[in-house]
């Protein structure tokens, strides 16, 4: 028998797995690649994959949500500002794509 925690946990780590997958593909379409510190990556990867089964979205763990669903449809990863970001700046807000 599972504990709910034990449920959510491996829900949880199936679904920062699959996030995973889905980045490294998107990542290398666009010739950039993940953040290479494995702690980082995985802060990154947990706080989208507890948002996708909070809110219902891939909502970006590093900024704030507004409440308004329209505009927080820009801060769906990938965010409305990650191309400008990677381009100027190396890498995008919460340093999870990079050049
Ligand atoms: S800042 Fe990075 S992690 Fe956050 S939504 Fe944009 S692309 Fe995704």
């Amino acid at each position: 028998m599972t504990t709910d925690t034990e449920e959510s946990r491996k829900e949880l780590k199936e679904l920062s797995e699959k996030i995973h997958l889905w980045a490294e593909g998107y990542a290398g379409e666009n010739g950039w690649k993940l953040n290479g510190d494995e702690r980082q990556l995985g802060a990154v990867l947990k706080g989208l994959a507890r948002n996708t089964i909070k809110y219902g979205e891939q909502y970006c763990p590093c900024r704030i949500r507004s409440g308004d669903p329209e505009k927080d449809a820009e801060i769906i990863c990938p965010c409305i500002y990650h191309e400008d970001e990677i381009k100027n700046d190396g890498n995008c807000h919460c340093q999870f794509f990079f050049k």
